[in-house]
């Protein structure tokens, strides 16, 4: 299952997309880099940032060619997203390859969504450099709005990597998490009022808090 498939009635699906037009712009980059759930059920949603040091577009190719992977990829620039691995597969994003005691594995459970971000020592260690732009911040709430709709996954279950694996990653830094729940829940009431309750999602949930570099 991805994006509008669940949405049967042509008039209906194209409310959903006017609301989420962002969606209708991701393109496929396949991984090979992924494996079966086996039986657990996809109950998280982890977002990261990428770290790089190269271009938003060599960063894309490289989440879709290394042995890490993810199931989407968002850069910073307008139109600039992609589709990585199916949301029914495992991709390997937030595992524990380093073995720290206490940091769970949570790839089997989780569907992963890098977003291009530079790395710190781009920018001489300067955590106040690090920013999202809007395209990232309207494209992740509408994502995590549609994956959270699909799948019933909770507010408090839509987490940074920096929270399952705190050892060893900090992503994604400096990412607005008011922000973003502020437009997940806009999201949420103007797609319940267009198209019935069923597309409202729980909204009592706290908002994770701000998570700082
Ligand atoms: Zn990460």
């Amino acid at each position: 299952m991805s994006v509008f498939d669940d949405i049967r009635d042509v008039a209906r699906r194209a409310a959903y997309a006017a609301a989420l037009p962002n969606l209708l712009l991701f393109k496929s980059k396949p991984s090979k880099s992924f494996a079966s759930r086996g039986n657990t059920k996809i109950d998280e949603i982890i977002l990261h940032g990428t770290e790089s040091k190269g271009t938003e577009e060599q960063s894309a190719s490289y989440v879709a060619s290394a042995a890490n992977s993810s199931h989407y990829f968002i850069g910073r620039t307008f139109g600039v997203a992609y589709s990585v691995v199916p949301e029914e597969m495992q991709a390997f994003h937030a595992g524990n390859p380093k073995r720290h005691p206490g940091v769970q594995d949570h790839n089997a459970r989780s569907i992963g969504i890098e977003m291009y971000q530079r790395d710190i020592s781009m920018f001489g260690g300067d955590a106040s450099k690090l920013d999202w732009t809007d395209w990232q911040y309207e494209t992740i709430a509408m994502l995590v709005y549609d994956i959270r709709r699909r799948r019933g996954i909770a507010a408090d279950h839509v987490k940074g990597h920096v929270q399952v694996n705190s050892v060893d990653r900090a992503d994604p830094r400096r990412f607005d998490w008011v922000r973003h729940n502020r437009r997940v829940t806009e999201l949420s009431r103007t797609l319940g009022r267009l198209l019935g309750p069923g597309f409202a999602i729980d909204l009592d949930l706290p908002s994770p808090r701000i998570l700082l570099p």
